[in-house]
């Protein structure tokens, strides 16, 4: 045997290239039969080593973002909501633009109408982007932040929050000032405001936010600030779960 062939998949191994690893000898075949220069045979093996590599990354941060499965684009039907418009979703799916600018996006409408599919929608296209993304409820999300809050960890768990750059925060009218301190929301919106992205569904309108925040003027001050860069869509219609029932 040429001696490079015991020492090629251990220089792979520690170049981190696994599907080097498994393909570059089928692929010295490949070459063979079908006369590839050097360049040819290299620069196959790297494009699948890349795709490789971009498909475990988007299953890692489908993973990490917790989004509800099976509520994309593709399963969505336009046609059922004409309240919903398809460009202006397609546009937030396809660039990231808006996320690059720290913006947000707010999904109002009454329950079953499919605020949370399209928010979870336009979170999975931006991790096809390369985006990370995270999935939260609202009630779960203000747990967390009270949490660290008491534990004196709030700073340090909102500067976590830094690193991901697309939170989708669901239902925020299930959370109630009288059952949670929700002075910790509004730390959250601000600390993210202009650097980091919200997308928020609600099912009541801004007027009814006093309900959630401690007091009117820091629910005033939290939509001041999420709706300064901001896309708000407004859902209407019947619920979809009771749709034709
Ligand atoms: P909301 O968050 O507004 O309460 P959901 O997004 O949870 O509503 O929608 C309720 C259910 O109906 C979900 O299973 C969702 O996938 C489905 N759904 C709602 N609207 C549509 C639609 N236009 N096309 C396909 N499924 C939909
Ligand atoms: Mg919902």
């Amino acid at each position: 045997m040429q001696p490079y062939k015991a020492i090629l998949p251990l220089q792979l191994k520690g170049l981190k290239l696994s599907t080097f690893q498994t393909n570059w000898e089928n692929h010295a075949l490949l070459a063979e039969q079908e006369g590839w220069c050097y360049g040819k045979y290299l620069s196959q093996l790297c494009e699948i080593e890349l795709q490789k590599r971009q498909a475990s990354r988007l299953l890692r941060r489908t993973k990490e973002s917790s989004l509800p499965t099976g509520k994309t684009l593709s399963s969505f039907d336009f046609k059922a909501n004409n309240s919903i418009k398809p460009a202006q979703i397609h546009t937030l799916a396809q660039s990231d633009t808006w996320l690059k600018q720290a913006q947000n996006v707010i999904i109002f409408g009454p329950s079953g109408v499919g605020k949370t599919h399209i928010a979870s929608a336009i979170a999975y296209s931006q991790i096809e982007l390369g985006n990370r993304v995270k999935y939260y409820s609202m009630a779960h999300l203000v747990q967390l932040l009270q949490q660290a809050k008491v534990q004196f960890r709030l700073k340090d768990l909102l500067i976590k929050l830094d690193r991901i750059p697309l939170l989708l925060l669901d239902d925020i009218g299930y959370v109630k000032k009288d059952e949670h301190e929700t002075s910790v929301l509004f730390e959250l919106i601000c600390h993210r405001y202009e650097t980091g992205s919200l997308i928020i569904t609600a099912n009541q309108p801004f007027s009814e936010w006093d309900s959630i925040f401690p007091d009117s003027m820091m629910a005033v001050a939290a939509i001041d600030r999420l709706i300064h860069h901001a896309t708000v869509i407004n859902v209407t219609g019947d619920s979809y779960r009771t749709k034709g029932k």
